[in-house]
């Protein structure tokens, strides 16, 4: 279904959260940690004003399948 080549970017000051739909597992633990940022049933579905900044990396890093995944620039 997902597009290979699609990749999404969330923005957060300077961090960058990419989600990469062809990758995700739907493993659910992403929008089981951390809610008020990932759910699946707003579009966009991962809302950046929802969590604090280390809450969303701390989350970001525990999804299985690498979809989700920071992009940051040099000051972090
Ligand atoms: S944690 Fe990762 S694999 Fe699981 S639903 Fe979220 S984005 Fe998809």
């Amino acid at each position: 279904m997902a597009d290979k080549n699609i990749t999404k970017t969330y923005y957060k000051d300077d961090l960058i959260v990419k989600w990469e739909p062809h990758k995700c597992i739907h493993s659910a633990i992403c929008f089981h940690g951390l809610p008020a940022v990932f759910d699946p049933r707003k579009r966009p579905w991962i809302s950046m004003e929802g969590g604090l900044r280390e809450d969303i990396i701390r989350q970001v890093k525990k999804c299985p399948s690498g979809a989700l995944s920071i992009q940051q620039d040099e000051k972090v």
